[in-house]
């Protein structure tokens, strides 16, 4: 579980070779400002470990992505949106998933947040 990908931006931020705004860190995840916040809490959570997507995470990922889901609520309240947020983790093609190393998003803050997906026809 200690896979580090030379090519990915996560990685790179986990490792502290591209600079991001953190607001929590220990050996195994780190959580930090998304660049293009959508809302006025708009968080980042990772696992420092080199993990593509929801796709790929087993078992074995079950503590330390719990521990994500632990921070979720606690930063949320912490940066700013203590009456509620949302936790998103987009995943591959059709859930638009951008960066390939699992990502949880935490997007609050003062006032509700827009609809969870805009309504296509399907
Ligand atoms: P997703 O579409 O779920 O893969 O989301 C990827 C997110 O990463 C987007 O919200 C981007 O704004 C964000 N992002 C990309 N590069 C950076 C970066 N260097 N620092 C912080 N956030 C980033
Ligand atoms: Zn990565």
């Amino acid at each position: 579980m200690n896979g580090f990908d030379p090519d990915c931006i996560f990685c790179k931020i986990a490792r502290g070779e591209i600079p991001s705004r953190k607001a929590y860190e220990d050996e195994e995840l780190l959580a930090f400002h998304d660049i293009r916040p959508v809302a006025p809490v708009h968080l980042l959570l990772i696992p420092k470990a080199h993990v593509p997507s929801l796709y790929d995470v087993t078992d074995a990922h079950a503590p330390l992505m719990g521990r994500i889901m632990a921070m979720a609520g606690r930063l949320a309240r912490e940066q700013g949106a203590a009456d509620g947020f949302r936790a998103i983790v987009n995943t591959g093609r059709v859930g638009r998933q951008e960066v390939m190393h699992v990502h949880v998003h935490v997007i609050g803050g003062p006032d509700p947040l827009g609809p969870m997906i805009v309504r296509k026809g399907f």
